[in-house]
């Protein structure tokens, strides 16, 4: 007898791979400012939109 023996079934489970919705949308050019809420963004010189009042910093790609 192999009773020693782990008989486990391979299950394969797939999680709800559900994209939790945040407030993380694009933003372009002229756009108020996410986090302050009163600065306007604009690109700075590496393409990447910022914000003068709060000093935000959008990079143009999400992770
Ligand atoms: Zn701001």
């Amino acid at each position: 007898m192999d009773e020693d023996k782990p008989k486990k079934p391979f299950v394969l489970e797939i999680p709800n791979l559900e994209v939790p919705l945040t407030d993380q949308k694009p933003l372009k050019a002229g756009d108020r400012c996410p986090k302050c809420g009163e600065g306007k963004l604009d690109y700075d010189g590496t393409l990447s939109l910022t914000c003068p009042v709060c000093g935000y910093k959008e990079s143009g790609c999400f992770t």
